[in-house]
């Protein structure tokens, strides 16, 4: 097909007023669609509600045979955590199970690291000038918001499809202001992205300026494929511990895209010296986390075969909606040259890379047709995407057929900002 940029000015009103009536057309029928937040559809929650019986009347007992009705267990059962080392990729004694959501769990180290320091912290990081954290770019919105929130500075580093660019990231730590950086490294939200084995050697590796730097390994989309293939990630708690950084990460997961987004079950995980210091902050918070809801998790998972065909059963759901958007964007793009788009085998998002200057105009132009998208800049820091290209696709929480609707009608969107930014170049230069 011939790219936009290389039609003749005639051949390209046509395709504007093509593309203008289709969208025309989109619009008239007045639909109401959302593909902006990655949440489980109802049929995916629908998948765990055997465990709003569980664990059932009378069964209150943990395999130690403590009563999980009552206060204590705070690192949480060790039966779970077991289960959770196939998530988390952690031995057990190294993992704590938390409330039910791993961004409060970010939320509270961060708040823990700015009042009193981490494990390796000369001082708290709040009586640094300006702590700093580097941001991989696109990434989850709600990551920079927390560090919006606390006054850390965000540093942009570009993605490159095997994770950041290393070269950037280790520049930039030789900085003793860089104290964190957030990283999800598999399946990254946005990207879909899988930190190759020479990114997380390189990240477990490189000399950091600040002797308390941490990497917030989120690894939020460990076991949720879309494709038969597994994609192991090296272990970046070994690596870490290798490179003689053992203290380097502190790794976060959570059951929220597993059994209910709503009343899951969060963990952190670390080195034995920051799991040590995560108990001793939480233990002022709190007396003992939900037992019940670990025996619930423990009795419907059971072990690692459980998750993992409970997870094949979200693919079966959810792989169809992703296929369709794929199917749109080829259809109504390939060879247009206004996009270029990821085919992510896991996690729960498409990026599309739109041409420069028109991710805004697309989710103007979605929103008048009835489709809500996420905010263009939504995936930068301070949400500032200085080519304002980057548009971020959610596609698991509606129906299919709503889905697929949504995806003709972003498709048609992106083609008709295109070809109407090109129109007006030309007639500048005219
Ligand atoms: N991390 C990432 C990368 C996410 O995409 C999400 C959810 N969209 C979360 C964390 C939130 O996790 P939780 O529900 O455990 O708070």
């Amino acid at each position: 097909m011939t790219t936009i940029a290389d039609r003749s000015t005639a051949e390209l009103a046509d395709l504007r007023a093509q593309a203008r009536a289709a969208y025309d057309a989109f619009k008239a029928r007045g639909l109401k669609l959302d593909m902006t937040r990655g949440k489980p559809a109802p049929e995916q929650l629908d998948l765990a509600t055997g465990m709003l019986a569980l664990p059932g009347n009378g069964d209150y007992t943990t395999a130690a045979g403590e009563d999980a009705r009552n206060y204590g267990g705070q690192q949480g059962l060790p039966e779970l955590r077991a289960l959770f080392s196939h998530l988390i990729d952690a031995p057990a004694d190294q993992i704590v199970v938390g409330g039910n959501s791993s961004l409060a769990l970010m939320h509270d180290t961060i708040v823990w690291a700015l009042l009193k320091g981490v494990p390796g912290s000369e001082r708290p990081w709040s009586k640094e000038e300006e702590p700093v954290f580097l941001c991989p770019v696109p990434g989850y919105d709600r990551h920079f918001a927390l560090c919006e929130e606390f006054g850390i500075r965000m540093i942009p580093v570009p993605m490159t499809g095997q994770g950041p660019d290393m070269d950037v990231v280790e520049a930039f730590v030789a900085n003793p202001a860089v104290k964190g950086m957030w990283c999800v490294p598999k399946y990254a939200n946005p990207s879909g992205e899988i930190f190759s084995d020479e990114t997380v050697r390189r990240l477990a590796a490189m000399k950091t300026g600040a002797p308390d730097f941490r990497l917030f390994w989120d690894n939020a989309y460990a076991v949720h494929h879309l494709t038969p293939d597994r994609h192991p990630v090296r272990d970046i708690l070994a690596a870490c511990a290798e490179a003689g950084h053992p203290d380097r990460p502190f790794l976060y997961a959570s059951t929220s895209k597993i059994t209910l987004a709503g009343a899951g079950l969060a963990v952190f995980a670390g080195s034995p010296e920051n799991t040590r210091w995560f108990l001793a902050r939480s233990a002022k918070q709190t007396i003992g986390p939900d037992k019940l809801n670990q025996l619930r998790h423990v009795r419907f998972l059971r072990d690692a075969a459980g998750l993992q065909a409970h997870m094949d059963a979200h693919r079966a759901l959810i792989a169809p909606k992703f296929a369709a958007v794929q199917e749109a964007l080829e259809r109504h793009l390939a060879g247009t040259g206004a996009a270029r788009w990821t085919r992510p085998e896991g996690g729960y998002f498409i990026t599309v890379e739109a041409r420069a200057g028109t991710a805004t105009e697309v989710v103007r132009l979605a929103k008048e047709a009835g489709i809500a998208l996420t905010p263009a800049g939504a995936t930068s820091p301070y949400g500032r995407d200085p080519q304002d290209s980057v548009l971020r696709l959610a596609p698991t929480f509606p129906s299919l057929g709503d889905v697929t609707k949504a995806a003709e009608g972003i498709a048609l969107c992106i083609l008709l900002a295109s070809l109407e930014a090109e129109q007006g170049v030309r007639a500048r230069n005219a």
